[in-house]
């Protein structure tokens, strides 16, 4: 009798209370705290920029499934080394940032690249901050003498995503004959699940929805993006963008002829912004353009690598 006035029943992430006939529907409580502690930790300004990437050059010479950066569309397009001088220099007096990533597209098809691995030193000394190189390690193998000394004197991490088909030992071999170990994702000190059992890249999948609605609110896409409240703001040419999916957009736009909007609330301008706080203020909150990442549709691993063949379903839902 008492089961027909009042129930409780978990399906999934929801739960069904039933009184008398009505019926609520809630989070159950995990996941009600999962969403609390998402929340927390997206929109808390933090003390410092965890990272700050640099799109050293936006291109790429590898073809990646849904690249996260849009690089397998961009045309080749490099970061101005004087701008990039003043860049790094306005952040370095502006804030504190855990890690310099010089990132892509691959960073190593910039020929300036030995320049860019002495300004960033430059503008962050404390020997604490690192400054990583991500790249594919293709072009590893054709680096000389000089780089090699950069990359030491500097104290750059060479960083490089182990995709499968190459001779890593070899690269590991050749990088080491200078003296330069490599490091991978698990040596960083994290697992991700964009690599298999032996440490290799695989595919996954961040839609996008083009028309704007989807399953969750913008706010809710932010926080369980895991590229918000600044684990991926990327510098460019004088500009601050919150992530990648933001900073490369217009790659997409171009290549599949569509207009997804990056607005004025979409990026901070470096040289407007008065200090540090303005910026971690600004990182940890959600961007307009987040209703277009359909977040709750990602796939973290395929379980295997897959090749781009460009087609506008590798980036949308
Ligand atoms: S994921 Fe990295 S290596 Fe692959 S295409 Fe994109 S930028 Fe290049
Ligand atoms: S636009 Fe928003 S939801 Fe999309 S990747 Fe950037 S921070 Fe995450």
């Amino acid at each position: 009798m008492l089961e027909k006035l009042f129930s409780i029943t978990d399906v999934g992430i929801i739960r069904t209370v039933r009184i008398l006939g009505m019926k609520f529907e809630f989070l159950t409580s995990i996941e009600f705290a999962k969403n609390v502690f998402r929340t927390i930790r997206a929109t808390t300004p933090l003390d410092y920029l965890p990272k700050l990437y640099i799109l050293v050059a936006e291109h790429c010479n590898d073809n990646c499934y849904g690249c996260v950066a849009f690089s397998t569309l961009a045309k080749e397009e490099f970061y101005d080394i004087k701008t990039f001088e003043q860049d790094i220099n306005r952040m370095s007096e502006l804030t504190s940032v855990g890690e310099v990533t010089l990132a892509g597209g691959e960073p190593l098809l910039n020929p300036n690249i030995i320049s860019f691995f002495e300004l960033s030193r430059r503008a962050f000394p404390d020997p604490n901050i690192k400054i990583v190189l991500f790249t594919n390690g293709l072009l590893l193998l054709k680096q000389k003498a000089p780089f090699f000394k950069a990359v030491l004197d500097n104290n750059i991490t060479v960083f490089p995503t182990k995709y499968p088909d190459m001779d890593w030992n070899k690269i590991e071999q050749y990088v080491g004959s200078f003296g330069v170990t490599l490091q991978y994702f698990t040596d960083m000190g994290f697992q991700s699940g964009a690599v298999s059992n032996k440490n290799e890249r695989v595919s996954g999948k961040y839609p996008l929805h083009l028309d704007g609605k989807c399953s969750l609110t913008p706010f809710d896409s932010y926080s369980r993006c895991g590229l918000s409240n600044g684990a991926c703001g990327v510098m460019r040419n004088g500009k601050l963008y919150p992530c990648t999916v933001i900073a490369g957009i217009r790659h997409f736009n171009s290549h599949f002829n569509q207009n997804l909007p990056v607005t004025s609330h979409d990026y901070i301008d470096i040289y407007k912004v008065a200090n540090c706080k303005e910026i971690l203020e600004y990182m940890a909150k959600p961007h307009p353009f987040c209703k277009y990442c359909d977040v709750a549709g990602r796939i973290a691993s395929f379980g295997e690598y897959r090749k781009t063949t460009r087609s506008i379903s590798e980036w949308t839902t």
